[in-house]
C-alpha cells in the first residue's frame, strides 16, 4: 500500500479547531448550499476525527446521492461573523430497530 496520505492524515482533528475557535463549513456542490458547524457538535456525532475525513462521513441532507461534500475549517472574520448562521446540534436521536428471532415454544 502506498503511504502518500499517512503523514497528513491526522493533522487536523476536530478538537484542534475547538482550541483555535474555528468553525467547519460544509458545502454541497449539487445544492450549492453550505452550513457552518461548531467542531464540538461534530465531535458528538463523529468523534474527534480528522476534519478532511468528514467529506466521506457526512452526506447532504437533501439527498445521499449528492456526492462528496466540501469541508473546510475557517475562522470567521469580523464582517463575516455578523451574518453568520451556525447550525447547532439540537439532539441526537437514536434509532431503535427491533431484531426478531423465531424460537421453539
Ligand atoms: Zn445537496
Amino acid at each position: 500500500m502506498p503511504e502518500t496520505y499517512a503523514p497528513k492524515r491526522r493533522d487536523y482533528p476536530l478538537s484542534n479547531l475547538n482550541d483555535t475557535l474555528r468553525l467547519v463549513r460544509v458545502r454541497c456542490r449539487y445544492c450549492k448550499r453550505s452550513h457552518n458547524y461548531f467542531p464540538s457538535d461534530l465531535i458528538q456525532i463523529f468523534g474527534d476525527v480528522d476534519v478532511d475525513s468528514l467529506m466521506d462521513r457526512m452526506k447532504c441532507e437533501n439527498g445521499a446521492d449528492h456526492g462528496k461534500l466540501e469541508v473546510e475549517a475557517f475562522s470567521p472574520t469580523g464582517r463575516e461573523a455578523v451574518n453568520l448562521r451556525i447550525r447547532r446540534l439540537v439532539a441526537l436521536k437514536i434509532h431503535r430497530v427491533p431484531v426478531w428471532r423465531e424460537e421453539p415454544a
